[in-house]
């Protein structure tokens, strides 16, 4: 079989197993990714994941973690939401709508790596799902999928930014597609003026110290007081909401991150949750993650939204 065979195939079957894209590029040393990463670094934008100091090199370059890598897959799943919450006073990131991606893409990517080994045994490979010291942004972009925005996600050309990233590094030669040209408009800002607390520091950089999708689920000291003047008290979606990118994304119809039942949850039910039926309720989800005594202190953090007046009464 042919690489361009075998690449046609498995990008076929990335597709009939769910993801809504896929990409391949090669391995290649990140040279501006990781200048940038250290800027971040150097400026403490990282917060208290001070482990992420010891993965620069690593980032940099694929084959310290994986030396035999030839190719690289980059898979894409939308989880943009067919049902927008709209009961609560609450407001929570459409990522934590439905249950946790990382096992959900993580399985999908086994499947895929399982498939491609049928055809060539000889196929090693080591999935990725954003836990790994991987800039796995930067070689979706080099896929020509999409590009990174000025709000530093990655942005599909026709996902928008509401997709999960994962992937596979393997030891097994691929055609590489080429990469995208693209990138945002020169004078758009709509995301960096979105940001109520100005996290977005320029284009490009965000203080992750001081956005709100870590602070709610990667700040876990329970004593922890933060200025939230949102309804956010898991992640935050309000960069990405701005983003004309985003206007397509509901054509995604990804079916693997369907809402759970607490999206339709209204204020007195997130009020009154207690640590039982929290348990029950987000079981699989990234709720369970972040633990009941960090989504109760969100909770008294966030400004709730005004109910409308008749309501009030
Ligand atoms: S996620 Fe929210 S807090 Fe973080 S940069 Fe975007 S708008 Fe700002
Ligand atoms: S809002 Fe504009 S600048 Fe920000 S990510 Fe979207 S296109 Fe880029």
């Amino acid at each position: 079989m042919t690489i361009a065979e075998l690449t046609r195939l498995i990008k076929e079957k990335a597709l009939l197993l769910g993801f809504n894209d896929i990409g391949i590029t090669t391995p290649q040393r990140l040279e501006k990714e990781k200048k940038a990463f250290e800027h971040y670094l150097a400026n403490n934008f990282q917060g208290n994941m001070s482990f992420l100091k010891k993965t620069v090199n690593q980032r940099e370059d694929i084959k310290t973690i994986f030396p035999e890598a030839k190719s690289i897959l980059i898979v894409v799943a939308s989880y943009y939401p067919k049902t927008i919450q709209q009961n609560a006073q609450y407001a929570i990131s459409y990522y934590t709508y439905g249950n946790d991606y990382h096992r959900i893409i993580k399985n999908k990517l086994k499947e895929l790596l399982l498939y491609l080994q049928q055809i060539k045994p000889e196929t090693k490979g080591k999935i990725f799902c954003d836990t790994s010291p991987i800039f796995e942004k930067a070689y979706a972009s080099l896929t020509g999928m999409g590009w990174i925005g000025k709000n530093t996600l990655f942005i599909h050309k026709q996902l928008g930014s509401f997709v999960f990233l994962g992937g596979i590094v393997s030891n097994i030669e691929l055609t590489a597609d080429k990469p995208e040209l693209k990138s945002c408009p020169p004078n758009c800002r709509l995301c960096i003026n979105a940001c109520p607390i100005n996290a977005l520091k320029e284009p490009y950089v965000l203080d992750a110290s001081s956005c709100l999708s870590y602070l709610t689920i990667e700040e876990r000291n329970e004593q922890s007081v933060f200025h939230n003047p949102t309804p956010y008290i898991a992640g935050c979606d309000l960069c990405q909401k701005a983003c004309p990118y985003n206007s397509t994304s509901h054509e995604a119809d990804n079916k693997w991150f369907l809402p759970n039942e607490y999206v339709y949850w209204d204020t007195h039910q997130w009020n009154t949750v207690n640590p039982d039926t929290f348990q029950n309720t987000f079981k699989n989800t990234i709720f369970l993650r972040i633990g009941y005594p960090i989504v109760k202190r969100n909770m008294k953090l966030a400004t709730p939204i005004k109910p409308p007046i008749s309501q009030n009464k």
